[in-house]
């Protein structure tokens, strides 16, 4: 068949198995050719939600500059004869077949993280071919979880809190900016927010862990999160995400607590925004973003998400790296979005925007293409008009 973007809002219905596989590739590249500052740095990594966005950078970062074998959990979906997999699935499968061609150990489950099933499958097959584990990365972003003790399935909101919002936001495909009023979150959406996005289930994980002594000395742990500029804190770090944020930065207080036992290390790491599935979907963030990324390149400070993630490892989770610590402990490197003279240029430029002036003082189309590449759309040397197998990377 051959296959093309069918984008529905937010979401793109379709994924490219080749071009899915040239995105993995051209991430492998970058770290093979930038990231070899941490080989050796870590050798079990469990990476949970590494099937795309950060979460696979970090596995890649971590398979390909470390040298670590991976286990790796997402959710995804497989293909059929005639319709495409997920994103994530073909992703893990470049990922996989890129590892074993260099003896790289990498192994995918694909299913409910947030399930005691799952829980259970990850001990066994670190048991059976890993040993322990040294560093764990807490990457999911999911609208709803399935609680593991009472079978409840909560869906997260992602909504102001206390009263309606209006502000600014843009229709990414129509490219219209336009204002709009976000009603606020009831307490059960603000409860279930954090059940789904908060750092329950990264406790249960650690914990699950350190009970059947899989933890290697010294293992580390991290989770991230996003706080951004003032400009989104209204629906983002102010709203019901931010709330279930904060309950990641309590869990990681306990974390740390726990992993005292074996000399080990928990941490939130708050990263730069970039185009994701789960960032797309967040009124207002499209818009800022678009902002952002044109004030960093014209700054020469952007980074795609893989340099981004090359950069945590390399300076702040390496053994004995310096790192770069706010008054909540949490590891920065939001730094250069959060720089001053990036935001004061994307401040300036905010309250002006609109329709017409937006491919001046945006960049959309960085924003669109970002979104369309986490589809497999849209990369070099990729032949769109070739006939594919949807069950195949080649
Ligand atoms: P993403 O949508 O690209 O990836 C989410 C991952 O979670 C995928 O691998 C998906 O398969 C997996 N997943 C979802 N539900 C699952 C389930 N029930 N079981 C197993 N796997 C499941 O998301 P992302 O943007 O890379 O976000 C990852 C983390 O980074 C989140 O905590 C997010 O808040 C944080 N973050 C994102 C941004 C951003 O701009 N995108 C910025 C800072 C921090």
């Amino acid at each position: 068949m051959i296959v093309k973007p069918r984008i529905r809002g937010f979401i793109c219905t379709t994924a490219h198995p080749r071009g899915c596989a040239a995105h993995v590739d051209q991430q492998i590249n970058y770290v093979t050719e930038h990231g070899t500052a941490s080989r050796g740095a870590f050798q079990n990594v469990l990476v949970l939600g590494c099937s795309g966005g950060y979460g696979l950078a970090s596995r890649i970062v971590a398979g390909f500059g470390c040298g670590a074998k991976t286990l790796g959990v997402s959710f995804e979906k497989a293909p059929t004869e005639n319709k495409t997999a997920s994103a994530g699935w073909y992703n893990n499968k470049a990922f996989e077949s890129r590892a074993a061609q260099q003896g790289l150990y990498a192994k995918t489950l694909d299913g409910d993280a947030f399930s005691d099933a799952m829980r259970e499958q990850v001990l066994a097959t670190i048991k059976a071919d890993l040993g322990k584990i040294d560093l764990v990365v807490y990457s999911l972003a999911s609208p709803v979880r399935q609680h593991p003790k009472t079978d409840v399935l909560h869906r997260s909101s992602i909504k102001p809190l206390g009263e309606v919002l209006d502000i600014k936001t843009v229709h990414v495909e129509k490219g219209e900016v336009s204002a709009v009023a976000l009603e606020p979150a009831t307490e059960q959406e603000i409860a279930d927010t954090v059940t789904v996005m908060g750092g329950e289930d990264w406790e249960y994980w650690i914990d699950a862990l350190l009970a059947e002594d899989l933890l290697a000395p010294n293992a580390k742990t991290v989770a991230y999160t996003y706080i951004g500029s003032e400009l989104t804190w209204p629906i983002y770090w102010e709203g019901t995400l931010g709330k279930a944020k904060a309950d990641l930065d309590r869990a990681s207080g306990e974390i740390q607590q726990k992993l005292q036992s074996i000399g080990g290390d928990a941490r939130v790491a708050v990263l730069k925004a970039i185009v994701s599935q789960a960032s797309a979907a967040i009124p207002v963030v499209p818009l800022y973003a678009a902002l952002l990324f044109r004030v960093m390149k014209e700054q020469g400070s952007h980074e795609e998400c893989i340099e981004h993630i090359e950069r945590l490892f390399t300076t702040q989770l390496l053994s004995g790296a310096h790192m770069r610590l706010d008054d909540s402990g949490r590891i920065r490197v939001d730094d250069l979005e959060l720089a001053e003279t990036v935001q004061a240029e994307v401040k300036r430029r905010w309250p002006v925007v609109d329709t017409q002036n937006l491919p001046e003082l945006g960049d959309l189309a960085g924003f669109r293409a970002d979104f369309l590449k986490i589809f497999g759309f849209g990369i070099e040397g990729v032949d769109y008009d070739a006939e594919v197998d949807p069950q195949r990377i080649s």
